[in-house]
């Protein structure tokens, strides 16, 4: 960490040196000086040689939580808060969601990764510094970072505009440090602006949850009246069944359990059917067969019970994957032309599009507000299945 009087120090002799061009040395030493703690970051731009290059100086350190061993413990610590590099920017995070996926570096199941780790892949902030070669965002837009962290434009698939597919995409909170974090970094590419009507806490779950399966339901084929279950009423479904409902499809929540219906309807969905006590699949196909069936929880057995009520050319899309295999005949996928496909979130402006419609269409996710500083316990919280049922680290709390 660069302390003020060092950076002070340091600009008075490039002065000597004649080395900065600053246009009012004396206002940038007073601002310096009066900043609270020393929280202040600004940028020196220096002549050398004839030429120009633009410094940016840290000074300040943030609070962040992360996880320095596969299977290690939260720990909250203080870090110099970090400068954007060109291409990407720097965010005063807000809200940060918490998702079953960040297990994947808690526990260490993400191949490669590298300890510490900062997780969090939910991110909401504002946009507090840019790096060189940013042009298509300024300083205090309201914007989003998701699973999607960033692609490398010139791969094969990038080539062909599929950018989420990017043979060398990264992953936020995994390939680089995420959201549970006063600050973060990342790439212009993976920003999605949020709209002034959304508050951080419900835009943060939208830029992995929500726009996977909004994502997932809008690709799916489906067309406005076709009947589309959602399996799980949890993280993903209570998302799932508000998008299908606001997109025009005949509405199916499947849950286990009879507690789970008033919710269900609640949250828009036509017709309710309880696993636990009547044969998904059959009931279905009293429908007509379904179109789609988003499959949320990641259950291998829950997803084999609803495979049959797949109509002609359904498909049953699985955004989330479970442990253990799926183990099917295939003539009855063979003999309706139906399909089983995976899902995969979306680009930076898939999750834009994912906040734009729920804010139009009044989408919101149910969540629980935790500060950073009971991260530990908002972690367990998610993980205990308990949650209804997204859990946000809210910063600044
Ligand atoms: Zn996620
Ligand atoms: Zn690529």
């Amino acid at each position: 960490m660069v302390t003020t009087n060092e950076l002070i120090d340091s600009i008075s002799s490039l002065e000597t040196l004649g080395a900065v061009g600053i246009t009012d040395s004396g206002a940038f030493r007073s601002l310096l000086s009066s900043s609270e703690h020393g929280k202040c970051t600004s940028t020196i731009t220096r002549f050398i040689g004839g030429h120009m290059a633009t410094t940016a100086v840290s000074v300040g350190t943030m609070k962040a939580a992360q996880i320095s061993k596969a299977g290690g413990d939260f720990e909250l610590v203080e870090r110099d808060i970090p400068e954007p590099g060109p291409g990407q920017v720097r965010l005063k995070v807000e809200a940060c969601g918490i998702c079953h996926s960040d297990e994947l570096v808690k526990e260490g199941l993400w191949p490669g990764l590298q300890y510490p780790r900062v997780p969090g892949h939910e991110i909401a902030g504002r946009l507090d510094a840019l790096g060189v070669g940013v042009t298509a965002w300024k300083k205090g837009d309201r914007v989003g970072v998701g699973w999607h962290g960033g692609h490398d434009f010139v791969c094969d698939q990038c080539r062909r505009g599929d950018f989420t597919m990017c043979v060398n995409r990264k992953v936020t909170g995994i390939d680089y440090d995420g959201g549970y974090a006063e600050y973060v970094i990342a790439p212009a590419e993976a920003l999605a602006a949020i709209p002034n009507e959304l508050p951080a806490e419900e835009a943060g779950p939208f830029m992995c949850a929500g726009v996977t399966v909004f994502n997932a339901l809008r690709n799916s084929g489906a067309r406005p009246g076709d009947v589309v279950a959602v399996q799980g009423i949890g993280g993903l479904g209570h998302l799932g069944v508000q998008y299908a409902r606001k997109m025009g499809f005949e509405t199916v929540a499947l849950g286990r359990g009879k507690d789970k219906e008033p919710l269900a309807k609640k949250l828009g969905a036509h017709h309710y059917i309880d696993s636990s006590t009547v044969d998904t699949a059959a009931e279905l196909q009293k429908l007509g067969g379904a179109r789609v069936i988003l499959a949320t929880a990641p259950s291998a057995k829950a997803i084999l019970d609803v495979v049959g009520g797949l109509g002609v050319n359904g498909n049953l899309l699985i955004p989330a994957a479970p442990n253990d295999p799926l183990t099917l005949s295939v003539m009855p996928l063979l003999m309706g032309r139906r399909q089983i496909s995976g899902w995969y979130a979306g680009t930076a402006r898939d999750s834009q599009d994912t906040l734009e419609f729920s804010a139009l269409s009044d989408v919101h996710p149910m969540i629980e507000k935790f500060p950073l500083s009971r991260v530990a316990e908002a972690y367990e919280r998610m993980h205990s299945g308990k949650v209804r049922f997204r859990v946000v680290l809210m910063m600044g709390s």
